[in-house]
């Protein structure tokens, strides 16, 4: 079967790589390689840094009005509505996630580009009371400059937009870096980008692997942020590759998020909750509740439940409407999961469900891996301390609420948790002493482009999404004026 050629934009203009060289992507569904994409390299990223520049200092994108900026963002934010089955089912072939999930999110993503197209025009500055007749001072709010958008496999367009439409509201210009195992919709987006009319050079992408580009990317002196979302250990590098140049970042990172189910919870929103928070995306995904925290009163109880739930899961191809649990999206990952099970196992966790590949042959050629429980889970073990990044859930007994903090807390991440219970009491007391950036009660996974959104601890640094988000692409400038 014949690939299919995917190219980058740099400076408005379909490119391969300078370097000469592809790489190819796969559909973890069958394994096969279906599309080919430019392996770029540091020259590329040089280029793709110099485009976005030439973009930010001159042509018709600085002089564009901030009210034109949000025009465009919301013509950007329609196009995407219009293409949003086209851009779900590329983003399955490349990452296996269920066809009604992306939907759902490609339905959502214009709402990222209509909010923050709306807040353009509504970037003010102040003028300030001095106590000097002589001087007239004022503040002026500026975009950076040129933004490194670096996102991950889980939800390629999703996390790209959390950064892109802020980003450009703001007045600043782009170098995308897509994830190497799924680059294929950031692409197809750019046809939407140059067809809602921005300037050439104002959003452009290089893709490739990330120790190829992304140090180029980072350190490159023009660039004034990375806007980054991955794991933590990349996290860390492209921190201190950005340190280099003391350059802005935002981190969203890695998560072990506590699902909290209290004896008095409602136990069957309690069940679907913990189900949909581990399960949802095969479980590959960083708010996943892979820690579910449970009353030693309800424990046998949600365990059985939770067994009996998860163990009637179809899995299958994630273009299937009837399918509720697809595969890995890489390979590697695959292996990384079912290696965390063996440790479960090593560890004396007791495997209450799944452990291991569907047996199934229709699923032998993807990268599938059983939705799996582990019950009398201990929070010190490597399966309760590490991000597994698949659909393995460990339960943690607890006896009260103290404990339940002391558990919950008790990890390097702080990206999210869940708390299920009927005492309203404890549903407003509780979230003051969970360190994590989000916080659930008696529902799990909800986003919404108002809400700021991001990680505690070694979860990440800064914040997207909400207003304050826009903040994080600009700086401020005093300005003096001796009358
Ligand atoms: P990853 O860290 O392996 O890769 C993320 C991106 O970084 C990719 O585009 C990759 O090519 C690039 N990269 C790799 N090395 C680099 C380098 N040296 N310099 C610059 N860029 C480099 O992450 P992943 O496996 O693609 O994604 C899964 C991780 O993302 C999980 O840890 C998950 O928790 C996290 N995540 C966090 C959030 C959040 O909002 N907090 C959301 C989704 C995913």
């Amino acid at each position: 079967m014949a690939l299919e050629r995917f190219r980058n934009t740099v400076a408005g203009r379909a490119c391969e790589s300078a370097t000469g060289r592809w790489f190819t992507t796969a559909n973890p569904f069958d394994g096969r390689d279906w599309a080919e994409l430019p392996r770029c390299g540091p020259e590329d990223a040089e280029a793709a840094i110099e485009a976005a520049h030439a973009a930010f200092t001159k042509g018709p994108w600085p002089a564009l009005s901030a009210t034109n900026r949000g025009k465009l963002l919301r013509r950007l934010g329609d196009l995407v509505a219009r293409d949003a089955e086209t851009l779900a089912a590329l983003e399955v072939r490349d990452n296996g996630k269920l066809y009604a999930e992306m939907v759902g999110q490609l339905r959502y993503i214009p709402e990222w580009f209509h909010y923050y197209g709306g807040l353009a025009d509504k970037i003010e500055g102040g003028v300030l009371p001095l106590d000097k007749p002589d001087l007239f001072t004022y503040t002026k709010r500026e975009p950076l400059g040129v933004i490194v958008c670096i996102t991950p496999w889980n939800s390629p367009l999703m996390l790209l937009t959390w950064k892109l439409a802020p980003a450009l509201a703001a007045g600043n210009t782009v170098v995308i870096k897509p994830s190497e195992f799924t680059s294929c919709s950031t692409l197809a987006l750019m046809d939407l980008v140059r067809e809602a009319g921005f300037p050439d050079g104002v959003v452009n992408t290089v893709t490739g692997y990330g120790a190829e580009v992304g140090p180029a990317l980072c350190e490159h002196r023009h660039v004034a942020k990375v806007a980054f979302t991955g794991g933590d250990a990349t996290g860390a590098a492209v921190y201190a590759a950005a340190a280099k140049g003391i350059k802005h970042v935002t981190l969203e990172l890695g998560g072990k998020s506590p699902n909290i189910v209290f004896a008095d919870a409602n136990l069957d929103h309690a069940v679907k909750g913990a189900i949909s928070g581990i399960f949802a995306a095969s479980g590959q995904t960083c708010i996943a509740g892979s820690r579910l925290l449970v009353q030693r009163s309800v424990y046998e109880e949600v365990s059985r439940r939770l067994v009996d739930f998860a163990a009637q899961a179809k899995l299958g191809n994630p273009m299937d409407a009837a399918t509720q649990v697809g595969p890995i999206t890489t390979q590697p990952q695959r292996e990384k999961v079912l290696s965390y099970i063996e440790v479960a196992r090593s560890e004396g966790a007791r495997c209450l469900l799944g452990g291991g590949r569907p047996e199934a042959p229709e699923l032998a050629q993807g990268w599938f891996v059983q939705p799996t429980i582990f019950g009398e889970v201990s929070n010190a073990m490597r399966i309760a301390q590490e991000e597994v990044f698949g659909p393995v859930l460990s339960i943690i007994p607890f006896e009260d609420e103290d404990h339940a903090v002391e558990i919950a807390n008790d990890s390097l991440y702080g990206l999210a948790a869940g708390i299920w219970t009927t005492d309203l009491r404890r549903a407003l007391r509780l979230p003051d002493r969970i360190r994590a950036g989000t916080v659930w009660v008696n529902t799990y996974r909800a986003v919404s482009v108002m809400a700021p959104f991001g990680g505690y601890k070694r979860s990440g640094i800064g914040r997207e999404n909400g207003q304050s988000a826009i903040d994080e692409y600009l700086q401020t400038k005093s300005v003096w004026i001796n009358l």
